[in-house]
């Protein structure tokens, strides 16, 4: 077997010098105890908070463990009951190649239609993110301007389409005229604003004529100032992520905070795990959508576990254009 250990806690940025590849031989099965050869391994922002043991929803990895992570793959050996070799499963194995597993936290996917990595994107938990934050918190209606940060990525992009399937405006910020052309281009929403391009002020406010009713918060920093900026009164902003952040040592003062009393603004952070009773309505549409055609999707796929690390550091740089998948295989 291969495995990415966290070797020690970043401060600041993350490098390679946090992670340690090894390789190790195949535990022997036991009895109710069956073996996964993974498939995909999804590399998600999160990863980040589970290095550092600062204050967190979540426990971080241990120094010397395996590095956390969503798996999708196929049963290799089994002394499982339940478990039949060559049945696909998704589970939470980590950055491994091969796990043994006695089934606690496995579902099967027992559809055959979708392609296995899009279980951990867009009908997965990026996609179940999207919908809750935008559905739930979010409350859209017909001819509402929502804005989404990080619109061309994996959770981003089902927000921006899932918004469109609403009737509302939807208006991505993205990193790049490619990012940007893909938003509009081939997810079909309204317009995009490049961040990078140095005008976001200008930019935004020519996007969203109407000003901005759904903020769908991906990024934090400057973005969101400017945002805050143009909301309109009883807007809802759905906090998902502060990905500009988690890399920062020194953390970031919003100028515009005057805006959440002037507009009358809801604020609602959010842990996609903590509202487990809206995973299946969320996967049903989620999936529907993505068989009629009304969701697309774009994934990374950088080849080798081995290359986690690496990848992983440029998922929180921007370099991912869709959904940052490893192929283990
Ligand atoms: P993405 O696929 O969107 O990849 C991350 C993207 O973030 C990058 O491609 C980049 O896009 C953007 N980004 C990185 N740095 C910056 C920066 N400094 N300023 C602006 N944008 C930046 O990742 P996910 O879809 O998996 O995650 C998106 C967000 O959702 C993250 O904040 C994540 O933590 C959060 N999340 C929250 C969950 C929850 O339960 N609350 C669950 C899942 C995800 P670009 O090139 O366009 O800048």
């Amino acid at each position: 077997n291969i495995q990415v250990l966290l070797a020690r806690r970043p401060e600041g940025d993350v490098t390679k010098e946090n992670f340690e590849v090894v390789s190790s031989p195949l535990p022997e099965l036991q009895p109710g105890q069956f073996l996964v050869r993974n498939h995909y391994l999804s590399l998600d922002p999160y990863m980040r908070g589970r290095m550092s043991d600062g204050p967190s929803y979540a426990q971080p990895v241990a120094v010397g463990d395996v590095m956390v992570g969503g798996t999708v793959g196929e049963v290799a050996a089994s002394k499982h009951a339940d478990f039949q070799p060559g049945e696909r499963v998704l589970g939470f194995f980590g950055w491994q190649r091969f796990a043994v597993s006695d089934g606690t936290g496995v579902t099967r996917i027992t559809e055959q239609d979708l392609p296995l990595s899009v279980y951990l994107g867009a009908v997965g938990m990026p996609g179940v993110t999207a919908y809750i934050g935008l559905m739930d918190f979010g409350r859209p209606k017909a001819g509402e301007t929502v804005v989404v940060a990080a619109a061309s990525g994996a959770v981003g992009s089902v927000v921006g389409q899932v918004a469109k399937i609403h009737g509302c405006r939807a208006v991505g910020i993205a990193g790049g005229p490619d990012k940007c052309r893909y938003v509009t281009g081939e997810l079909g929403l309204d317009a995009c604003v490049d961040y990078k391009a140095g005008r976001l002020r200008e930019d935004l406010a020519a996007a969203t004529p109407d000003g901005i009713d759904i903020y769908f918060e991906n990024v934090g920093g400057p973005i969101l100032d400017t945002v805050l900026a143009r909301m309109n009164p009883f807007g809802r902003i759905p906090l998902c992520g502060l990905i500009s952040q988690y890399n920062a040592t020194e953390p970031y003062r919003v100028r515009n905070f005057g805006s959440l009393l002037i507009n009358r603004l809801t604020v609602r952070g959010f842990i996609v795990s903590d509202h487990l009773d809206r995973w299946p309505a969320a996967l049903k549409d989620l999936a529907q959508w993505v068989r009629d055609g009304k969701i697309k999707y774009r994934e990374s796929i950088v080849q080798g576990i081995e290359n986690a690390p690496a990848a992983f550091i440029g998922l929180l740089a921007g370099k991912n254009f869709g959904k940052q998948l490893i192929d283990l295989r």
